[in-house]
């Protein structure tokens, strides 16, 4: 058994899509970044990397290559997923905080959940997603973007 943790934060702006844990969410602002930005998918997969020993996502999937360019971060993730059965690992369980002033996401959640879980072959019991905000404090506070922490367990097999 191994454990692995990843942040990522991306900054809110007009004119991009709201994508969380791969579900588009309705809201006036979106994620800027090379993909399409979605932080919590991001901190899985460092999670994932780091549990394998497998470096960071930025190793894997440079934000300069254009290959990347738009990517839904669920390729990512499958991706991630590959390399880590490949090394002969699997998931055990995710369990992921989303720290962001607003929208609302728990009507969202299960539909993350079950995102997460199909990509890694787990149960989506086994993939818990938190909120928080930032009682107002800081850059996330003033909304200017959303950060997410993720903690994952896997398996060696054989
Ligand atoms: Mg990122």
């Amino acid at each position: 058994m191994r454990s692995g943790i990843g942040y990522d934060i991306h900054r809110l702006v007009s004119g991009r899509k709201l994508v969380l844990g791969g579900v588009e969410i309705p809201f006036e602002k979106g994620l800027l970044g090379h993909s399409d930005a979605d932080v919590l998918l991001h901190a899985v997969c460092d999670a994932l990397l780091g549990a394998a020993g497998l470096g960071d996502i930025g190793i894997h999937f440079p934000d300069t290559d254009p290959a990347y360019k738009g990517i839904s971060s669920l390729m990512l993730l499958e991706k991630t997923a590959h390399l880590l059965t490949s090394e002969g690992f699997s998931a055990v369980n995710v369990d992921v905080t989303v720290i962001a002033e607003a929208p609302k996401l728990s009507p969202f959640r299960s539909a993350m959940q079950k995102n997460i879980a199909n990509v890694l072959h787990i149960s989506p019991k086994d993939v818990n997603i938190k909120a928080t905000t930032s009682e107002g404090l800081g850059a996330m506070g003033r909304s200017e973007g959303i950060a997410a922490l993720c903690v994952v367990t896997i398996n060696q097999k054989g």
